[in-house]
């Protein structure tokens, strides 16, 4: 059998979708980190992973049996406006394979040089990056978020020139269901051919919306699931306090997983407006702003889908129109649904009715009000209701590490009688509290520090950190600092994208 089982089909749409291209060698290849776990799920030996052989595959110097790469093209919605032609400019499709549970998988390298779509860009990425995006991307994996996955980071031994002088080289090798994106459509629709719009979305269907085929509007269908799909997403990173950064079009993946950990960050202390990237002036990517632009961002594949929707015997598109606006205006309800029931599991409660609403916007207002750390506040409420639910718990308090203020004793009176009037069993609700309110998550002084000693040469902490985001749940009294705040000494205020 080949070491990576290759079984490719992009490459069968139309030639115009992608762009043959081999790798650019890099000079002495060295693998930082190698996810066996993952690569044994993609049905990957990942002892010839970490082999020379394997190495050589992921840098880009060797060319794997059945490995066919190419350069995917796309358009998108940059920060608002259109870019007609966008696409892998640092980054390399290799091929797809079947995972254990018969998913199709994009194996993809990024910082692998130049391709037709680099703009001015010379393709590679600093080793920075490449860290930053193993962490994240693993890490809300491991919280429950649909994501792309880092099959491995590696060092490249060149360097790669920045504005602030010479960086150290690195590829990342990310895994998604696909990369087809938002963006790809529509630059599909921009070409004005029918079928190749039908042929994009028929395969869009069959890769990830089967269940559509079956309906008497299949494109209609496959829109509402993307809907759907993408409106659960983002209450998942609601609930987390994850904040992405660039939302543009080219970055919203149609199976609807987190993609491109660029300038993305976890709020710490909660406030709607917060926004770390560097690129985003006027906020448009803020917390509170990523329901309304993934809305936004539907519209824009609603525009590019529209020839589809049009039925048999409809002279023009004003009926399909009017159907696409319909399915958006769907979108805030849906979002608010999925969003509700995140916060039913974040507060201990079997699902949020009317009532509930208040308290929780409550809690969000007080938090706001005293500058409270978002993610450690929620997780304190794990530590009354393990009480409350009668749960015996090894010594994974909070209660050293952070106390609400004396000011949400109002507050927390009225949230306790609700708990205790939930007619679920407390102790199931209290079990489904440890799994939505994480203690560890991939705070940004953190991520900067494994970053920083990584550049001096140091990767024990980036593995000591990884290795303690796989385990997001389960607090120890001796990882307090992976679970604190930034001080006032370590905070990170602005994130970049830094390729
Ligand atoms: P992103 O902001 O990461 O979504 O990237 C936007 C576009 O810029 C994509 O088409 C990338 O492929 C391209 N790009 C970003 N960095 C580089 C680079 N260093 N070299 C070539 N293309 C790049
Ligand atoms: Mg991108």
């Amino acid at each position: 059998m080949r070491p990576i089982p290759f079984d490719n089909s992009y490459q069968t749409l139309a030639d115009s979708l992608f762009h043959r291209q081999q790798a650019e060698p890099v000079s002495s290849p060295q693998a930082l980190l190698i996810n066996t776990e993952l690569a044994e799920a993609l049905n990957i030996d990942s002892k010839w992973l970490a082999s020379p052989a394997g190495i050589d595959v992921l840098s880009g110097n060797a060319l794997a049996a059945g490995s066919q790469p190419i350069a995917c093209v796309y358009a998108g919605h940059q920060f608002g406006n259109y870019n007609p032609q966008l696409g892998d400019g640092r980054a390399l499709l290799l091929g797809e394979v079947i995972d254990r549970q018969g998913q199709r998988k994009d194996i993809q390298l990024k910082g692998s040089g130049r391709t037709p779509y680099s703009r001015g860009g010379d393709g590679r990425s600093p080793l920075g990056p490449v860290i930053r995006e193993y962490l994240l991307s693993e890490a809300m994996h491991c919280l429950g978020v649909p994501s792309t996955r880092a099959l491995a980071a590696l060092a490249t031994g060149d360097p790669v020139f920045r504005e602030h002088g010479p960086l150290p080289g690195g590829i990342l090798c990310r895994v998604a269901s696909s990369h087809l994106r938002v963006g790809t459509v529509q630059f599909v629709a921009a070409q004005q051919d029918p079928e190749l719009l039908q042929q994009l979305m028929d395969y869009v269907i069959d890769r990830h919306y089967p269940e559509c085929k079956q309906s008497e509007s299949p494109y209609e269908a496959l829109f509402n699931a993307i809907l759907n799909a993408q409106a659960t997403l983002i209450s998942r990173w609601q609930a987390l306090g994850f904040i992405h950064g660039v939302m543009n079009t080219d970055n919203m993946l149609l199976c609807a997983e987190t993609i491109d950990y660029g300038p993305c960050a976890f709020m710490e202390a909660y406030h709607p407006g917060t926004v770390f990237s560097s690129i985003d002036q006027q906020g448009r990517y803020a917390y509170g702003n990523q329901p309304a632009i993934a809305q936004w961002n539907l519209v824009q594949l609603a525009q590019a889908m529209l020839t589809l929707m049009q039925q048999p015997g409809e002279s023009d598109l004003k009926p399909a129109v009017q159907r696409a606006q319909d399915a958006l205006n769907t979108f805030p309800d849906t979002f608010l649904q999925a969003y509700r029931q995140r916060m039913a599991e974040k507060l201990g409660f079997s699902h949020i009715n009317d009532d509930d609403e208040a308290l929780y916007r409550d809690f969000l207002a007080l938090l706001e009000e005293h500058d409270c750390d978002f993610t450690l506040s929620f997780r304190s409420l794990n530590d009354r209701a393990a009480v409350m639910a009668n749960c015996e718990r090894g010594g994974d308090s909070i209660a050293g590490l952070f106390q609400l203020p004396n000011a949400f004793a109002p507050w927390l009176e009225r949230w306790q009688q609700r708990f205790n009037a939930d007619a679920t069993p407390a102790e199931q609700r209290y079990l489904t509290m440890q799994k939505a309110n994480p203690v560890f998550i991939p705070r940004n002084h953190l991520v900067e520090n494994a970053i920083e000693k990584a550049y001096e040469g140091d990767m024990s902490v980036f593995f000591a950190l990884q290795t303690r985001l796989q385990d997001p749940f389960e607090y120890q009294c001796d990882a307090a600092e992976f679970a604190a705040p930034a001080t006032d000494g370590n905070r990170v205020t602005a994130t970049f994208c830094g390729t």
